[in-house]
């Protein structure tokens, strides 16, 4: 199974090992040469939306991703990614890909909530050990899209297709289930 990994900025390299553990075959993604409409799934991972956002555009990424999402291509995106692929971001914040039924807000923990921990119930997972970092949190779904998680009142993980979006980051807990999970998903297993 052949996964590409955004590696233009944020936490990708942990996906990255998760991923080689689980079996699949990498290529990290930094310019528009290294994206092929031929990966079996694709991972957009943490760091920052706005910065992330930019670079797709400078590197002429922005539209043959966009294109290949609206065609089918799995994709799992964690919090920077679950805000690029969100159709709408709440305070009137340009969209980025736009490809996914749900509005995001940003930042929506405040200061002193910026990062923490919770064990949530993640659908079609079960009971997993959540990271948040400055997470977003979903505020509104749209046609198509399944409810995962919701943590405190919010949604936190959802699932439209093939795109799976997750608020917190599973890649930092050292339990592979989310990407299993994702795997499954391409293999039209789950
Ligand atoms: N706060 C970041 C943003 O708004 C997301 C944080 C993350 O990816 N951990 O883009």
């Amino acid at each position: 199974m052949k996964i590409g990994v955004f590696a233009l900025q944020g936490a990708f390299i942990e996906h990255e090992h998760m991923l080689l553990s689980l079996g699949a075959e990498v290529t990290e993604i930094r310019r528009l040469e290294h994206f092929s409409p031929d990966f079996d799934g694709i991972v957009l991972p943490g760091g920052e939306s706005t910065v992330q956002g930019k670079l797709l555009r400078e590197e002429g990424l922005m539209e043959p991703l966009r294109k290949a999402i609206e065609g089918g291509m799995p994709v799992l995106a964690t919090c920077a990614g679950l805000i690029l692929l969100a159709k709408q971001i709440e305070g009137g914040e340009k969209p980025h890909l736009a490809t996914m039924n749900i509005a995001v807000r940003r930042n929506a923990y405040g200061r002193q909530l910026g990062s923490f921990h919770a064990d949530v119930n993640l659908k079609g997972v079960g009971k997993f050990p959540a990271v948040f970092i400055r997470a977003p949190y979903v505020s509104r779904v749209g046609e198509g899209v399944d409810v995962l998680c919701e943590e405190a009142g919010k949604i936190v993980a959802v699932r439209q297709e093939k795109m799976l979006a997750l608020a917190f980051h599973p890649e930092l807990t050292g339990d592979a289930r989310v990407h299993e999970y994702f795997l499954n998903i391409i293999k039209g297993e789950a």
